[in-house]
């Protein structure tokens, strides 16, 4: 038995589509660093994502705000010894989470700008919901803290990429269209001078991967995860 091996704690639901993608790449993180049947320590509290949805959209974030609080410390209870936000969006209220709670908040915008750095990236085209693009809650982390220039899609394209987020992505459908959609984005963006592009909703990777891109993709869920695995195994 190896002690040292630390639990997860993995503040999910939002949506539980993504939350599952987490959980996979999480313990096929774990398997393909330990091997044999090594799995991670870790433990999930997820939330109703129609409660969440509806107090974004209200703009109630102060009772968001104590939910989330909340949830991080059931899993501290629990016996978390870190506590990952399974969105981006919610890392709006990730000071309030972290004052609330005495364990670690690993934060999303950190472990995807950390491995945009390493590749000596600059100027990166940002995609998510309208609260990751238009506040400044994850953009100015990325550029004050790593230096990065973000640029984000015309008031036109960023509802068409909300909306494929909360009314299909969140639900899990998949669609071809909003695919070419994502991708003309991309492709404009690139064309403003975008080295690559960061999926900063933990859904889009359901819909975009690497291979669709002709630039680097930097998904969040998927570097999340690991960073994840990384605080956890040392
Ligand atoms: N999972 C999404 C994100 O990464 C959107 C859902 C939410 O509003 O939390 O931002």
């Amino acid at each position: 038995m190896n002690h040292t091996v630390k639990t997860i704690g993995l503040i999910g639901g939002m949506s539980w589509e993504s939350s599952m993608l987490y959980y996979q790449i999480i313990n096929e993180t774990v398997k393909a660093r330990k091997g044999g049947h090594h799995s991670a320590k870790c433990l999930l509290y997820s939330v109703d994502f129609q409660e969440i949805k509806d107090l974004q959209h209200q703009g109630n974030w102060d009772e968001a705000a104590r939910i989330m609080a909340e949830s991080a410390q059931k899993l501290e209870a629990g016996g978390a010894d870190v506590i990952v936000i399974c969105t981006n969006t919610m890392h709006k209220l990730a000071p309030e989470v972290m004052n609330a709670i005495s364990v670690p908040l690993l934060h999303i915008a950190d472990a995807t700008a950390r491995r945009i750095a390493d590749d000596q990236l600059k100027k990166v085209a940002l995609l998510g919901t309208a609260f990751t693009m238009e506040q400044p809650f994850y953009k100015d982390r990325l550029t004050g803290k790593f230096g990065l220039e973000v640029v984000v899609p015309e008031a036109a394209d960023r509802a068409a990429v909300h909306d494929i987020i909360y009314h299909e992505l969140c639900l899990g459908i998949i669609n071809e269209r909003s695919k070419k959609k994502y991708l003309d984005i991309i492709d404009g963006l690139a064309r403003k001078g975008a080295e690559a592009v960061i999926l900063g909703c933990t859904e889009i990777a359901m819909l975009i991967s690497q291979e669709d891109c002709d630039i680097p993709v930097y998904d969040t869920t998927r570097l999340h995860a690991e960073a994840a695995v990384e605080f956890a195994l040392g």
